[in-house]
């Protein structure tokens, strides 16, 4: 079986995964994400990923999740982009078929195969959906506004050049 972020596996890959403790590396352009892309500024990036997994019973195989990506984000204050660093770790566990399983094993939440099918990359893409502010916001709020003020300092660079060469033209003048 080729193992990649981007497959759909079904309850057999699974249990085949957790039973060998597989560990999946590998990384997700953030243009793929297509829920996800509608929040951010740019989508030019990826989320680098990881994957443990391992069978808990004959039900159930539990995945601990690291991921880590930056975010371009809009301001919601001053409207201007800023980057947001993203480092978390998930851990979930799957029931791999329907049974009178207790929600939790071991502190982990359970989680019903979706379409009997799980994508760790649909995963993924949902924790960072969640991990986006409603409100994304510039933090210190003293970082908002950084651009314009750079902008407005080199524009005054700009219109105190020419009255320099005026004054010197000027000097100039009085030497003749
Ligand atoms: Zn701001």
């Amino acid at each position: 079986m080729l193992i990649s972020l981007h497959n759909r596996y079904s309850a057999s890959d699974l249990g085949a995964l957790g039973e060998r403790k597989a560990r999946l590396t590998g990384e997700i352009a953030l243009s793929q994400l297509t829920r996800l892309r509608k929040l951010l500024y740019v989508y030019s990036g990826s989320v680098k990923a990881s994957i443990v997994f391992s069978q808990q019973g004959d039900n159930c195989v539990t995945l601990e999740f690291d991921y880590e990506t930056e975010l371009e984000l809009v301001c919601q204050r001053c409207l201007e982009p800023f980057t947001q660093e993203i480092c978390e770790h998930t851990s979930v566990a799957l029931e791999l078929s329907s049974s009178s399983w207790p929600s939790k094993v071991n502190d982990y939440e359970l989680l019903m195969l979706p379409d009997d099918r799980f994508s760790p990359s649909a995963l993924i893409e949902d924790e960072l959906i969640v991990s986006v502010p409603l409100a994304p916001v510039h933090f210190p709020e003293d970082r908002c506004g950084s651009l314009i003020k750079r902008l407005k300092n080199s524009v005054d660079c700009l219109t105190t050049q020419p009255q320099t060469s005026l004054v010197a033209e000027n000097n100039l003048g009085v030497i003749k």
